[in-house]
């Protein structure tokens, strides 16, 4: 048996080998920072037996493939504590995978409520059990016996996912007293990594479902350093103090209605201004672009959406209704609508590119437990076009694009990467033409040196597409806009257009939204600003605050004036000190509050104060207006005072 290192060199074997052994082989300090390994690709235990030829890499503890291994075994050492503090007739555990950044573990716990006060007390018993060091073994049962395994230990939910495995044997992982059903890999001890926290708790439905039972997850990070740990926990702390789902209803920007409405955002007049903002700006690029406004309907007959295949592909996100005996579906995308305005009128090779844009409302179901404020949701705007192009102006059509996503994202400071993705498992069309457009859109990418990397097999089942990642000023990535080309659609619904040679042929069809969805972007721009909008996107621009009741009306007619320049001013009155108000228009994040009293009313300058803190004495409205206009207008993403 031939194993093959990283630096080419091929070791021999004669029956089986484990890659821990392979590392002690290469020397003591590989083996001691060992987490496990890649055997052809796939994540491996260190200690589990190798007998045939393969591709093996050492993972180090410090790599960033080990992340996968340790959190994984974090988790297990989560459920092993949560047993043992409340008891192995009384813990039923759920799954424990790791995610983005950290881990967790569903737990069903009779009687017991976990709170975060918990937490602490199960992080100290997980300390116990990575200072016992338990070695982790990894064992397999035939299914059968698996299942009886885990009946007697009373693991109901264990049993459920048993029996949807597929193979004829189960693997299991044992600590000291506790196994678990896991695929694994895992670290070879549970002393290897301590680097952990325990973040929080919260209920999660069995399998993400509402019929099943409420679970209780509790999420955890870990890192193999201490000071990635401490990083991590910092950006936690800040993206906790500009999480949207707090500051939306705090800044009367938006609320949901769960009881009603679940993932269908309510907007207030604040949050409002700001979506049409967004709109506008959208609006005008859009124009500039050489796109045409189009608007088509929210509900449209099933078989519209039988013939864009959305029916076969995407039914079960999809809301019906019925009226008359006719099925209705709410469109989840926009593209047929489009492509009946296309079909409106004979199009010629002179006409293309038609660039066809909608803020087109759209639904789609997305189950309870994955709904996050605006980020996910079950309606949202797309700023959405279809572009309908012949063959050979793709590559320009797509780089056209990339200009419009780098003007608009440049407004709010966003830098961002690409992700190329490709053909998936479930795709309509040959492979040849998904191999064109992959090229195209490739092309352009490369044209416009944007920075990229390709994942295999996550395009739509339409077409390859490009998705855009903008970063925020923590740090923090979010996928935005994307691009895809379409060779399908066009096919299914047999548009063409009459070409130089007077044949009738297929348009290529792309498809594009920038912002994405504009709610889900307002949602970001809440977490990306903390709230503190730049002066163009705020919804109050300015506040009038008189010092007291003397100079009300001095205040409205400085209001008034502002008013008339198109400034989004509002006058605060209230009955309670000037440092009292002047507080709650900084929690409100109010860029500008222009003081007036007596000095102000009497030379007819005025004093203004930043929602920085910054005080300024003696201006002229008139030098005001002039600048905080120009800020507007240039959508600057700073006070120019
Ligand atoms: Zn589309």
């Amino acid at each position: 048996m031939q194993v093959r290192l990283p630096d080419g060199s091929i070791r021999n074997y004669d029956e089986v080998v484990t890659p821990g052994q392979i590392a002690k082989e290469i020397s003591e300090g590989l083996w001691r920072n060992a987490a496990g390994a890649i055997v052809n690709g796939q994540l491996w235990d260190l200690e589990r037996p190798i007998s045939f030829d393969c591709e093996l890499k050492i993972v180090k503890v410090d790599e960033p493939e080990a992340a996968e291994i340790y959190r994984h075994t974090m988790s297990h050492i989560m459920a092993q504590a949560v047993t043992r503090i409340y008891g192995e007739d009384k813990v039923r555990l759920g799954i424990g995978p790791t995610i983005e950044n950290g881990f967790y573990y569903d737990f069903d716990i009779e009687g017991v409520k976990i709170t975060e006060d918990d937490l602490s007390k199960i992080e100290e018993e997980m300390k116990k059990i990575i200072k016992e060091d338990y070695k982790i073994e990894r064992f397999e049962l035939p299914k059968e016996e698996a299942i009886e395994f885990m009946k007697k230990k009373g693991q109901r939910y264990k049993v459920e996912l048993i029996e949807e495995i597929p193979d004829k044997n189960v693997s299991f992982y044992k600590q000291g007293e506790f196994v678990d059903l896991c695929r694994g890999p895992h670290l070879p001890s549970t002393g290897k990594v301590k680097h952990f926290k325990l973040l929080s708790v919260s209920g999660a439905y069995w399998r993400g479902n509402e019929k099943n039972p409420m679970l209780q997850r509790i999420y955890g990070t870990a890192f193999s350093k201490k000071e990635d740990l401490d990083n991590y926990l910092r950006l936690l702390e800040e993206a906790r103090k500009r999480d949207h789902r707090k500051l939306g209803p705090q800044l009367e920007l938006f609320f949901i209605n769960t009881d009603v409405a679940a993932g269908m955002p309510i907007f207030l007049p604040y949050g409002m201004t700001i979506l049409k903002e967004l709109m506008n700006l959208s609006r005008l690029l859009h124009e500039k672009y050489g796109y045409k406004e189009v608007g088509t309907p929210l509900i449209m007959n099933e078989k519209l959406w039988r013939q864009s295949g959305h029916w076969d592909h995407y039914k079960n996100n999809m809301y019906f209704t019925e009226k008359e005996e006719v099925t209705y579906a709410v469109k989840p995308m926009n593209c047929p609508g489009h492509i009946l305005i296309y079909k409106n009128k004979p199009v010629s090779y002179k006409d293309l590119p038609i660039r066809l844009f909608e803020f087109g409302r759209v639904h789609r179901y997305e189950r309870g437990g994955v709904l996050h404020g605006l980020l996910r949701v079950r309606t949202f705007t797309q700023d959405d076009a279809h572009i309908f192009c012949r063959e050979d102006q793709v590559v320009s059509e797509v780089t056209n694009v990339v200009k419009f996503i780098n003007e608009l994202y440049s407004v709010f400071g966003f830098t961002y990467r690409a992700t190329l993705s490709t053909m998936p498992e479930d795709h309509m069309g040959d492979e040849a033409t998904w191999e064109k457009a992959t090229e195209a859109l490739k092309n352009a990418l490369e044209e416009m040196k944007v920075p990229y990397v390709v994942a295999e097999g996550e395009g739509a089942f339409y077409g390859p597409k490009i998705d855009f990642h903008v970063r925020d000023v923590i740090g923090r990535e979010w996928q935005c806009a994307t691009i895809q080309v379409d060779f399908q659609m066009p096919e299914r619904f047999e548009i063409t257009y009459k070409d130089a040679d007077g044949n009738e042929k297929r348009p290529v069809m792309i498809h594009r939204a920038l912002y994405g969805s504009i709610e889900r972007f307002f949602g970001i721009l809440i977490e990306h600003y903390a709230g503190a909008f730049p002066t163009w996107l705020a919804p109050v621009q300015a506040v009038i605050l008189p010092v007291s009741e003397k100079y009300v009306n001095f205040a409205r007619e400085v209001s008034q004036v502002l008013s008339k320049e198109n400034i989004r001013v509002e006058l605060d009155d209230r009955n309670e000190t000037l440092g009292y108000r002047i507080r709650e228009n900084q929690m409100k994040k109010v860029p500008y509050m222009i003081i007036v009293g007596e000095k102000e009313k009497e030379t007819g300058r005025i004093s203004v104060r930043t929602r920085e803190g910054k005080d300024l004495h003696d201006i002229a409205l008139e030098d005001f207006i002039r600048t905080i206009k120009e800020e507007i207008s240039s959508r600057s993403n700073t006070l120019k005072y």
